[in-house]
């Protein structure tokens, strides 16, 4: 056992052995396994060391899957899927402490680790309600012969995902996985595996999943790239950087042609009208950039304001940024911790200091670490950012906000907003709905929120366009990435 002391009391979580296979965690087949130490950011003090998996516990992991999928979960009805996926809901409900505490370890502010294991119980009792309304349709072809279409599972998933939301990405990806009957491989981010092992022990104990039906496999590029490239896996849904996004669908193409759904990254516009409630605006706007700490996909960056606003909305938002308070993670009396790890922290660093350097943004508060040990930043607002500058360009990843030059024009903000390569989200504050339903149509993203910002449900579709990926995370839309479909016509 490890122990985890929050403000909310002690956890003590079980030591995994290794990785999640068959229903177990069990030593890696790796002749000389890999070992990582996880340090919880704010101390840099040791969490735990966990055995990583290898190509070979890949494989293992991918034959137990493909046997159950011919075995016990064939056979499983819609009914039984929906009540696994619900008594998992329930397990992750009756463990919320730990798995608060796993996430927050990682350097997220307490409040929002609830909020995000909130999140992924509502994802799975979401995807329990499909799990028994899946079906095909009837279709009218040709006289004498009856068409219908028959919806099945994809087979062996592997699905891949980021450090930053660790047990709600791995829920928006398992839960319609499952949900539709396929067996799935999950390979957690290297800096965050706890709580996706943590499931793994909560499945085995409180649901009658079959052994083989989930796995989970920490590591880090070794075991993604041999999840990528394996022939027995048929799909691989993914959600991480634009950069091993198109290793996975190099490496998916000069395999077995798998299908691939891409959940990348972001360099997401707020556009904020003169006519909007600003109060309601920069607490959004704080919000949109500095949850998380920045490190969120859909991290509004670059922030564009009517030109006669920016004065009054930046002292608004300067005030905003003072109130946080900065500390450890663990205890609930900070709202705002630190960078996932020392990589993390580093990389976003630079972009602070080149940003110093480029002459092309002044700095209106932040732009420091915070204090002496732990891997904090203050919170950072640049300003009069010029459209050309590597800030407002390149994803950061961090508790970085672009307040661009002001815009006087819908057309003009519109052209700006737009000249990305990412497509992921954005955000309009306006009291005029004409203007709100403009921006809605030509913003070129896949979410946009009005008024609001960073709510995601697991009714509605979540993905990207452009580089900033395809396919769909959440909604009903979601089972379409999980499921083919079979297109039968019969004589009559
Ligand atoms: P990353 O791309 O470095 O890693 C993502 C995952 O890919 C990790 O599990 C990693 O181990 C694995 N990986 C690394 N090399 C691999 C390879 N060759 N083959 C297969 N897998 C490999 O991303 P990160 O630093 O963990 O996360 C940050 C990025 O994720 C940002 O760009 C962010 O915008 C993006 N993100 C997107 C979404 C979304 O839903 N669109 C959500 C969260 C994060």
């Amino acid at each position: 056992m490890f122990t985890l002391n929050t403000s909310k009391g002690s956890v003590s979580i079980s030591r995994f052995a290794g990785p999640f296979i068959n229903n177990k965690f069990q030593p890696s087949l790796a002749a000389l396994p890999a070992t990582r130490k996880l340090l919880n950011p704010c101390t840099e003090a040791l969490i735990e060391t966990v055995q990583e998996a290898s190509p070979e516990d890949v494989d293992l992991a991918v034959k137990s899957a493909q046997s159950a999928l011919q075995g016990p979960w064939k056979s499983y009805s819609g009914k039984r899927r929906r009540n696994v996926l619900l008594a998992i809901a329930t397990a992750l409900e009756q463990n919320m402490l730990k798995l608060t505490a796993l996430e927050a370890a990682c350097g997220k502010p307490l409040e929002e680790a609830k909020y995000d294991i909130d999140e992924a119980i509502e994802c799975f009792r979401y995807f329990a309600g499909h799990a028994d309304k899946l079906h095909g349709q009837n279709y009218q072809t040709e006289d004498g012969f009856k068409s219908f279409t028959v919806r099945k599972p994809v087979g062996v998933c592997g699905l891949i995902t980021s450090f930053n939301y660790p047990l709600v990405l791995a829920a928006w990806k398992i839960a319609p996985a499952l949900a539709c009957g396929n067996a799935v491989i999950l390979k957690p981010a290297p800096q965050t595996p706890l709580s996706s092992l943590m499931l793994g022990e909560l499945i085995a104990k409180h649901t009658d999943l079959p052994a083989g039906v989930f796995s989970v496999l920490p590591g880090g590029e070794a075991v993604g790239s041999a999840i990528v490239s394996h022939k027995g896996i048929r799909k691989c849904s993914f959600t991480g950087s634009g950069n091993v996004g198109r290793k996975v669908m190099s490496g998916a193409a000069t395999s077995n042609l798998k299908s691939v759904t891409l959940e990348l990254g972001g360099k997401s516009p707020l556009i904020v009208f003169a006519d909007a409630d600003l109060d309601q605006a920069v607490e959004d706007v704080f919000g949109a950039i500095f949850s998380n700490m920045g490190q969120n996909c859909c991290a509004g960056s670059r922030l564009f304001l009517e030109a006669g606003i920016e004065s009054d909305f930046l002292r608004k938002l300067k005030a905003r940024v003072l109130k946080v308070k900065i500390g450890d993670s663990l205890d609930g009396a900070y709202d705002f911790g630190a960078m996932v790890d020392r990589a993390q922290f580093d990389r976003v660093m630079a972009f602070i200091e080149n940003a110093k350097k480029e002459g092309k943004a002044e700095l209106l508060v932040g732009g420091q670490r915070y204090g002496d040990k732990g891997c904090f930043i203050e919170p950072t607002v640049f300003y009069n950012v010029d459209d050309e500058a590597t800030l407002a360009k390149e994803e950061i990843f961090g508790p970085v906000l672009s307040v661009m030059k002001p815009f006087t024009s819908m057309e003009e903000v519109l052209r700006r907003a737009n000249a990305t390569p990412y497509g992921l989200a954005s955000g309009v504050w306006t009291r005029d709905l004409g203007k709100a339903e403009h921006l809605v149509q030509e913003l070129e993203t896949g979410v946009t929120w009005v008024n609001c910002y960073n709510l995601c449900s697991s009714h509605l579709p979540f993905g990207g366009v452009k580089e900033s990926g395809f396919g769909k995370d959440l909604g009903a839309e979601a089972l379409n990435e999980y499921t083919t479909v079979k297109a039968v016509t019969i004589r009559a």
